[in-house]
Protein backbone atom coordinates (compact mmCIF):
# COMPACT_ATOMS: atom_id res chain seq x y z
CA UNK A 1 0.00 0.00 0.00
CA UNK A 2 2.99 2.12 0.78
CA UNK A 3 4.60 2.13 -2.79
CA UNK A 4 1.60 4.49 -4.47
CA UNK A 5 3.22 7.65 -4.33
CA UNK A 6 0.46 10.36 -3.13
CA UNK A 7 -2.02 11.82 -5.68
CA UNK A 8 -0.59 14.92 -7.70
CA UNK A 9 -1.92 18.27 -6.77
CA UNK A 10 -4.53 19.20 -8.97
CA UNK A 11 -6.20 22.78 -9.41
CA UNK A 12 -9.86 21.46 -9.38
CA UNK A 13 -13.22 23.21 -10.09
CA UNK A 14 -14.61 24.24 -6.36
CA UNK A 15 -17.77 23.90 -8.25
CA UNK A 16 -17.92 20.23 -9.90
CA UNK A 17 -14.42 19.11 -8.46
CA UNK A 18 -13.14 18.48 -12.81
CA UNK A 19 -9.75 19.38 -13.01
CA UNK A 20 -9.24 22.98 -14.68
CA UNK A 21 -6.40 24.28 -16.49
CA UNK A 22 -5.45 27.48 -14.92
CA UNK A 23 -3.95 27.51 -11.31
CA UNK A 24 -6.31 28.36 -8.87
CA UNK A 25 -6.08 31.86 -6.68
CA UNK A 26 -6.58 30.59 -2.81
CA UNK A 27 -8.68 33.94 -1.94
CA UNK A 28 -11.29 32.65 -4.61
CA UNK A 29 -11.64 29.25 -5.26
CA UNK A 30 -12.00 28.35 -9.70
CA UNK A 31 -15.24 27.72 -11.17
CA UNK A 32 -15.65 26.05 -14.34
CA UNK A 33 -18.06 27.92 -16.90
CA UNK A 34 -20.76 25.29 -16.24
CA UNK A 35 -20.75 25.74 -12.84
CA UNK A 36 -20.90 29.50 -13.11
CA UNK A 37 -23.96 29.59 -14.59
CA UNK A 38 -25.81 26.50 -12.51
CA UNK A 39 -24.14 26.63 -9.18
CA UNK A 40 -24.40 23.44 -6.98
CA UNK A 41 -26.17 23.39 -3.57
CA UNK A 42 -23.02 23.56 -2.02
CA UNK A 43 -20.20 26.23 -1.64
CA UNK A 44 -16.88 24.08 -2.34
CA UNK A 45 -16.61 20.36 -3.80
CA UNK A 46 -13.05 18.89 -2.63
CA UNK A 47 -11.99 16.05 -4.61
CA UNK A 48 -8.67 13.85 -4.20
CA UNK A 49 -7.99 12.40 -7.48
CA UNK A 50 -9.50 11.49 -10.79
CA UNK A 51 -11.50 7.84 -10.81
CA UNK A 52 -8.72 6.18 -12.83
CA UNK A 53 -5.79 3.75 -12.38
CA UNK A 54 -4.80 2.55 -9.80
CA UNK A 55 -7.20 4.26 -7.45
CA UNK A 56 -10.53 3.15 -9.06
CA UNK A 57 -9.52 -0.55 -8.73
CA UNK A 58 -8.49 0.37 -5.18
CA UNK A 59 -12.50 1.61 -4.35
CA UNK A 60 -13.71 -0.90 -5.90
CA UNK A 61 -11.98 -3.82 -4.34
CA UNK A 62 -12.88 -1.79 -1.03
CA UNK A 63 -16.51 -1.04 -1.57
CA UNK A 64 -17.57 -4.09 -4.27
CA UNK A 65 -14.86 -6.66 -3.58
CA UNK A 66 -15.71 -6.42 0.67
CA UNK A 67 -11.89 -4.70 2.03
CA UNK A 68 -13.50 -2.57 4.53
CA UNK A 69 -10.54 -2.66 5.65
CA UNK A 70 -9.01 -0.42 3.27
CA UNK A 71 -11.06 2.52 4.54
CA UNK A 72 -8.12 3.40 6.81
CA UNK A 73 -5.06 3.07 4.14
CA UNK A 74 -7.41 5.47 1.78
CA UNK A 75 -8.49 7.48 4.67
CA UNK A 76 -4.70 8.71 5.41
CA UNK A 77 -3.88 9.33 1.78
CA UNK A 78 -6.90 11.89 1.54
CA UNK A 79 -5.19 13.55 4.69
CA UNK A 80 -1.64 13.87 2.97
CA UNK A 81 -3.40 15.91 0.70
CA UNK A 82 -2.76 19.86 2.41
CA UNK A 83 -6.26 21.00 1.16
CA UNK A 84 -8.42 18.47 1.64
CA UNK A 85 -7.45 17.90 5.47
CA UNK A 86 -7.53 21.20 5.76
CA UNK A 87 -11.13 21.19 4.74
CA UNK A 88 -11.92 17.97 6.96
CA UNK A 89 -10.31 20.00 10.00
CA UNK A 90 -12.39 23.27 9.34
CA UNK A 91 -15.56 21.15 9.21
CA UNK A 92 -18.06 21.21 12.51
CA UNK A 93 -19.38 18.11 11.11
CA UNK A 94 -18.74 15.01 8.50
CA UNK A 95 -21.84 13.95 6.88
CA UNK A 96 -21.08 10.26 5.32
CA UNK A 97 -23.50 10.02 2.41
CA UNK A 98 -26.17 7.55 3.82
CA UNK A 99 -26.97 4.44 1.85
CA UNK A 100 -30.25 2.70 1.46
CA UNK A 101 -31.30 0.23 4.19
CA UNK A 102 -31.46 -2.55 1.63
CA UNK A 103 -27.68 -1.52 0.02
CA UNK A 104 -26.37 -1.14 3.89
CA UNK A 105 -27.32 -4.55 4.17
CA UNK A 106 -26.50 -5.95 0.63
CA UNK A 107 -22.55 -4.80 1.03
CA UNK A 108 -22.25 -4.45 5.62
CA UNK A 109 -21.03 -1.55 5.69
CA UNK A 110 -21.14 2.37 4.54
CA UNK A 111 -17.48 2.80 3.21
CA UNK A 112 -18.42 7.34 3.15
CA UNK A 113 -19.37 6.50 7.14
CA UNK A 114 -16.19 4.53 7.64
CA UNK A 115 -13.90 7.85 6.51
CA UNK A 116 -16.04 10.29 8.13
CA UNK A 117 -15.15 8.20 11.37
CA UNK A 118 -11.29 7.66 10.49
CA UNK A 119 -11.36 11.71 9.85
CA UNK A 120 -12.92 12.53 13.10
CA UNK A 121 -10.87 10.01 15.47
CA UNK A 122 -7.71 11.09 13.43
CA UNK A 123 -8.47 15.17 14.71
CA UNK A 124 -9.85 14.41 17.99
CA UNK A 125 -6.59 12.93 18.51
CA UNK A 126 -4.60 16.22 17.44
CA UNK A 127 -4.06 18.94 19.85
CA UNK A 128 -5.24 22.42 20.53
CA UNK A 129 -8.20 21.83 17.46
CA UNK A 130 -11.74 19.95 18.08
CA UNK A 131 -11.67 18.90 15.09
CA UNK A 132 -14.76 17.36 13.04
CA UNK A 133 -17.55 15.35 14.16
CA UNK A 134 -18.98 13.20 12.56
CA UNK A 135 -22.62 12.26 12.31
CA UNK A 136 -24.75 9.25 10.56
CA UNK A 137 -28.01 9.93 12.03
CA UNK A 138 -28.76 13.60 10.57
CA UNK A 139 -28.61 13.00 6.76
CA UNK A 140 -30.68 10.13 6.01
CA UNK A 141 -31.77 7.61 3.35
CA UNK A 142 -34.92 5.91 4.16
CA UNK A 143 -35.71 4.20 1.01
CA UNK A 144 -34.59 2.30 -1.33
CA UNK A 145 -34.48 4.07 -4.84
CA UNK A 146 -34.27 2.24 -8.15
CA UNK A 147 -30.52 1.43 -9.29
CA UNK A 148 -29.35 4.77 -11.07
CA UNK A 149 -28.11 3.74 -14.30
CA UNK A 150 -31.49 1.97 -15.08
CA UNK A 151 -33.28 5.32 -15.58
CA UNK A 152 -32.94 7.68 -17.86
CA UNK A 153 -32.15 11.35 -17.18
CA UNK A 154 -35.50 12.74 -15.43
CA UNK A 155 -36.42 9.87 -13.60
CA UNK A 156 -33.26 9.79 -12.30
CA UNK A 157 -33.83 12.78 -10.81
CA UNK A 158 -36.95 12.31 -9.68
CA UNK A 159 -35.95 8.71 -7.93
CA UNK A 160 -33.26 11.28 -5.97
CA UNK A 161 -34.97 13.59 -5.14
CA UNK A 162 -37.41 11.46 -2.47
CA UNK A 163 -34.55 9.28 -1.55
CA UNK A 164 -32.93 11.57 1.57
CA UNK A 165 -34.34 13.32 4.51
CA UNK A 166 -33.08 15.37 7.38
CA UNK A 167 -33.59 14.15 10.75
CA UNK A 168 -36.74 17.09 11.67
CA UNK A 169 -34.71 17.77 15.03
CA UNK A 170 -31.02 18.58 13.43
CA UNK A 171 -30.47 22.01 14.02
CA UNK A 172 -27.83 22.81 10.97
CA UNK A 173 -28.23 26.93 10.08
CA UNK A 174 -24.83 27.33 11.95
CA UNK A 175 -22.77 24.15 11.48
CA UNK A 176 -20.22 24.01 8.17
CA UNK A 177 -21.23 21.08 6.91
CA UNK A 178 -19.15 18.74 5.03
CA UNK A 179 -20.96 15.58 3.01
CA UNK A 180 -18.37 12.35 2.67
CA UNK A 181 -18.90 10.94 -0.72
CA UNK A 182 -16.31 7.88 -2.24
CA UNK A 183 -16.93 8.83 -6.02
CA UNK A 184 -18.75 11.38 -7.61
CA UNK A 185 -19.90 10.32 -11.42
CA UNK A 186 -22.88 13.09 -12.11
CA UNK A 187 -23.10 14.81 -9.10
CA UNK A 188 -26.53 14.06 -9.15
CA UNK A 189 -26.74 12.11 -5.78
CA UNK A 190 -24.95 14.59 -3.77
CA UNK A 191 -26.77 17.17 -5.16
CA UNK A 192 -30.37 15.96 -3.77
CA UNK A 193 -28.44 15.17 -0.32
CA UNK A 194 -27.51 18.71 -0.06
CA UNK A 195 -30.33 20.53 -1.55
CA UNK A 196 -32.40 17.96 1.48
CA UNK A 197 -30.02 19.94 3.91
CA UNK A 198 -30.34 23.13 2.53
CA UNK A 199 -34.54 22.76 2.88
CA UNK A 200 -33.74 22.02 6.44
CA UNK A 201 -31.76 24.91 7.12
CA UNK A 202 -27.93 24.38 6.52
CA UNK A 203 -26.32 27.68 4.92
CA UNK A 204 -22.90 25.97 5.30
CA UNK A 205 -22.24 22.73 3.15
CA UNK A 206 -19.03 21.68 1.14
CA UNK A 207 -19.00 18.22 0.12
CA UNK A 208 -15.75 15.94 -0.30
CA UNK A 209 -15.23 13.12 -2.38
CA UNK A 210 -12.18 10.35 -3.11
CA UNK A 211 -12.49 10.70 -6.91
CA UNK A 212 -14.02 12.23 -9.99
CA UNK A 213 -15.09 10.70 -12.69
CA UNK A 214 -13.36 12.57 -15.32
ZN1 LIG B 1 -17.39 23.01 -12.35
Amino acid sequence: MQRFAPAPQQTRCSGCGLPLATAGDAAKPPRCGACLRRPPPWQHCHVWVDYGYPWADIITRWKLQQHPALAAHIARWVLSSPPLAAALQQADVLLPLPLSPQRLRERGFNQAAQLARYWAQHFARQPGSPGPRWRSDILLRPQHTAAQRSLGRSARLRNLHAAFAVAPEAQLADLHLLVIDDVITTGATLRAACAALRAAGAQHISVLALARTP
